[in-house]
C-alpha cells in the first residue's frame, strides 16, 4: 500500500505555523492586509475567495475585499489595482482569475506591483525563479513541493516528470524540482509515447486537466505520484488526474484528490502573504 500524502494535515501545520509568525510580526507592529478582487461572480471563484479571506482570518491577516461587477471596464480594474499598489497598508494583491473576457488577463497580473503579488504571477516574480532569484512562487507548485519535503521524499537526483506546461502550474513546478536537484522532464499534449516517459519517473508530478488520466500503465512501481487535478464527476464527488484506485496499489507515495495539492494552495497564499508582511 502506497504512503498517503496528507495535503490537509500538512497545510494545517504550515498555517499554524504561519499565525504563530504573525502574531511575532504583530507584536513589534507589523499589520498584515490581503486585497482580494473578483470581477463578476463564478460561483466556483466565490468559493476559493471565501476561503482564502477565511485563511487570512485564521493566520491573523487583514483581509481587504473588492467585489466588482461584471461589467466593470479594464480601466477602472486597473485603477483599483494601481491604488492599492500606492496603499501602504496593503502587503499583498490578488485578482481571482479567469475575469471576464473582456478583460486582458496578463495585463491585470502585469499591474499587480511584484513586490504584493502574492500569487507569483508576475513576469518578475516568475523570471526571478527562472534565474534562482528571491521571489513570490505560484502557491500550488510551492505547495507540492512542501507535500514533498514535509513527507520525507527525497527529490534530489530522482527523475522526475511533470506532465503539463501551463504557466500557473507545470512550467514552475519543474523549474521548482530543479531548483530541488531533481532531473526534470516535462511532457504535454504533444509529447510522443507519454505512457513510456511518465513510466522513468521516480516523482511523476501531473497536472493536466483531464479527470482520471493517469492510469496504472503510466506508473512506475514504487513511484511518488503527486495529482494537482480536480474534477467534479457527475456523481458531485471530486477526482484528480489520476485513477487513483488504479494508480495507489502500484505508487510508493500518494497525493489523495481531495485533501492532497488542493488544500495547499491556500496554505502557500498565506505563506506568500506573510513573507510580503517582512519585506
Ligand atoms: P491547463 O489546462 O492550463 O494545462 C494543462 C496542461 O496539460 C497543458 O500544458 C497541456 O498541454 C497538457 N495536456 C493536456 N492534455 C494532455 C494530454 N492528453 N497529454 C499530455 N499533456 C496534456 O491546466 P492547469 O495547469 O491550470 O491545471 C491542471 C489541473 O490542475 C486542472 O485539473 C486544474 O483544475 C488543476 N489545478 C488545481 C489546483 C489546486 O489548487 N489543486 C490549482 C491549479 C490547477 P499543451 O500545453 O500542449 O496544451
Amino acid at each position: 500500500m502506497a504512503q498517503l500524502i496528507d495535503g490537509k494535515k500538512i497545510s494545517q501545520e504550515i498555517k499554524d505555523e504561519l499565525k504563530e509568525k504573525v502574531e511575532k510580526l504583530n507584536a513589534e507592529g507589523i499589520e498584515g492586509a490581503l486585497a482580494v478582487i473578483q470581477v463578476g461572480n463564478d460561483p466556483a471563484s466565490s468559493v476559493y475567495v471565501r476561503n482564502k479571506k477565511r485563511a487570512c482570518e485564521y493566520i491573523g491577516i487583514r483581509s481587504e475585499s473588492y467585489e466588482l461587477p461584471e461589467e466593470t471596464t479594464e480601466d477602472e480594474l486597473l485603477t483599483l489595482i494601481e491604488t492599492l499598489n500606492e496603499d501602504p497598508k496593503i502587503n499583498g494583491i490578488l485578482c481571482q482569475l479567469p475575469v471576464p473576457a473582456h478583460m486582458d488577463e496578463n495585463k491585470i497580473i502585469r499591474t499587480i506591483a511584484p513586490e504584493k503579488d502574492v500569487d507569483g504571477f508576475h513576469t518578475q516574480n516568475v523570471g526571478a525563479l527562472v534565474v534562482g532569484q528571491k521571489g513570490f512562487v505560484s502557491c500550488t507548485p510551492a505547495g507540492v513541493i512542501q507535500l514533498l519535503k514535509r513527507s520525507g521524499i527525497d527529490i534530489a537526483g530522482k527523475h522526475c516528470v511533470v506532465v503539463g506546461r501551463s504557466n500557473i502550474v507545470g512550467k514552475p513546478m519543474a523549474l521548482l524540482m530543479l531548483k530541488e536537484n531533481a532531473t526534470v522532464t516535462i511532457c504535454h499534449s504533444r509529447t510522443a509515447d507519454l505512457k513510456a516517459v511518465c513510466k522513468q519517473a521516480d516523482i511523476l508530478i501531473v497536472a493536466v486537466g483531464k479527470p482520471k488520466m493517469i492510469t496504472a500503465e503510466y506508473v512506475k512501481e514504487g513511484a511518488t505520484v503527486i495529482d494537482v487535478g480536480i474534477h467534479r464527476q457527475e456523481d458531485g464527488k471530486l477526482c484528480g488526474d489520476v485513477d487513483f484506485e488504479q494508480v495507489e496499489p502500484i505508487a510508493g507515495a500518494i497525493t489523495p484528490v481531495p485533501g492532497g495539492v488542493g488544500p495547499m494552495t491556500i496554505a502557500m497564499l498565506m505563506n506568500n502573504c506573510v513573507e510580503a508582511m517582512t519585506r
